[in-house]
């Protein structure tokens, strides 16, 4: 999820905590380096950003259908949950899934559309949450909604294994797992943990958009040099447990080290290539080749913002100038009608599925063909690629690949052989960790 844009488009942006400084001054000090390593690619040549390649707009074909209805399409991240909280005060009632549902990206038509077979929803509340110590509370009540939801639509059923995924789908069902977005949910709690984990939890990011006690996101300013030594205890004990460790969100730092102490396969649920799209959220490609090794997943980002080179720009620019403008204009209204000014002169370009093949195309590069995944992040995010607007798209993507010269086994593993590949080996790894006791520490 990335919030931040949607907080910022609400007008609640103004609670942020730090001022990410070194952060920026990596992305100013990119945004040099992106200028001279794309001078060969077709830029707009006027603000020298970098522009994705051009490709011709993607049309779905009957091979192209043929070829996704045939695979299992496992998503990583679907923020539904969170637009149910928000939106309809926690009420299925209110936001019935099972009818077209206009005023999110999500609901049970256009998920068979898209032909999705297995989904990771989220569990996420504001990392605020933890200082004010309400987030475990509140992130029982997403586990209880979501768990609502798997209850009242026939359509849907839990799924806690990679088993459980393959039966519901032969079942025609759409295997539900559940992810947490924030290692602040747990507050410094390994009971907490493992409670998540008896809830239905199969991963768990180690932070979102601000650091935790134990672990240095991307977007704050560097505390902790990546984890804590208690930090490596979570990861420990999620390998105990099952749990896929997510390093979607974290600092590279905190992604090197989750890689270096796991002894199961690591995800990143919701995050692309940093290589293609400068944001500090997405995965380098030194951190690619450690996933390489360790057999993980990235599992890539539709967001505009993330995915496309001139939209992870924009982004990257976002905080600095907002506080800017704050500095600019004391005044409430005043700073309002500026900041509305610079995203309106900022906007995030769509781009097509091409875009999304572009990061594909690299991690395969770096990692290897094992290692890709899709974690949309539906529902968390704004502006998605041209087709792709909601949970329907998903077929264009496939088209795109197949245009793009990718083999049906390939596909297969992109759209959720992989990730299920992993959800096995965190399993196995698990049952060999089965004669060792749960951590006792409750906290560093
Ligand atoms: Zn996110």
């Amino acid at each position: 999820m990335n919030h931040d844009w949607h907080a910022a488009s609400h007008g609640q942006q103004l609670g942020r905590r730090r001022t990410p400084a070194i952060a920026l001054a990596v992305i100013l000090a990119c945004s040099v380096t992106t200028l001279a390593q794309n001078a060969g690619e077709p830029t707009a040549g006027d603000a020298g950003m970098r522009r994705p390649r051009i490709y011709p707009p993607v049309v779905l074909t009957e091979r192209g259908l043929r070829v996704h209805r045939a695979g299992l399409l496992i998503d990583g991240h679907n923020d539904l949950p969170w637009q149910i909280r928000e939106k309809a005060n926690f009420s299925l009632d209110r936001l019935d899934i099972a009818v077209l549902q206009p005023s999110v990206q999500t609901d049970l038509p256009r998920l068979r559309r898209g032909g999705v077979s297995g989904q990771f929803w989220v569990v996420y509340v504001d990392p605020g949450t933890e200082r004010a110590g309400t987030a475990t509370a509140e992130a029982l009540a997403q586990f209880d909604l979501i768990h609502r939801m798997i209850e009242r639509y026939d359509d849907l059923e839990l799924a806690l294994t990679a088993d459980d995924v393959e039966r519901i789908h032969a079942d025609g069902k759409i295997a539900s797992l559940i992810g947490v977005e924030g290692g602040h949910m747990i507050q410094n709690s390994l009971d907490t943990l493992r409670e998540f984990h008896r809830r239905g939890a199969r991963y768990m990011g180690l932070t979102h958009s601000e650091n935790t006690d134990w672990a240095d996101s991307a977007t704050d300013e560097p505390e902790h040099g990546g984890l804590t030594p208690f930090g490596e205890q979570v990861v420990r004990e999620m390998n105990r447990l099952g749990m896929l460790v997510d390093i979607a969100h974290v600092s590279a730092d905190t992604m090197r080290d989750a890689l270096r102490v796991s002894t199961a396969p690591v995800i990143a649920s919701h995050s692309s290539a940093y290589s293609v799209a400068r944001h500090v959220r997405n995965v380098p490609d030194d951190v690619l080749g450690m996933i390489k090794r360790n057999r993980g997943v990235v599992m890539i980002n539709f967001f505009s913002g993330y995915s496309h080179p001139v939209g992870a720009e924009a982004m990257s620019n976002y905080f600095e100038t907002e506080r800017a403008l704050k500095a600019r204009y004391p005044e409430e209204a005043a700073f309002r009608k500026a900041w509305r000014a610079w995203k309106d002169a900022h906007p995030i370009p769509a781009g097509t599925a091409h875009v999304l093949v572009d990061h594909i195309d690299h991690i395969v590069r770096v990692a290897g063909i094992d290692c890709v995944g899709l974690g949309s992040d539906y529902d968390g995010a704004g502006r998605m690629p041209q087709n792709m607007e909601d949970v329907a798209g998903y077929p264009y993507l496939t088209q795109a690949l197949l245009d793009r010269g990718y083999n049906e086994r390939d596909i297969h593993k992109i759209m959720g052989g992989n990730i299920l590949r992993a959800l096995r080996a965190a399993e196995a790894q698990a049952t060999t960790l089965s004669g060792k006791a749960p951590t006792e520490q409750k906290s560093q």
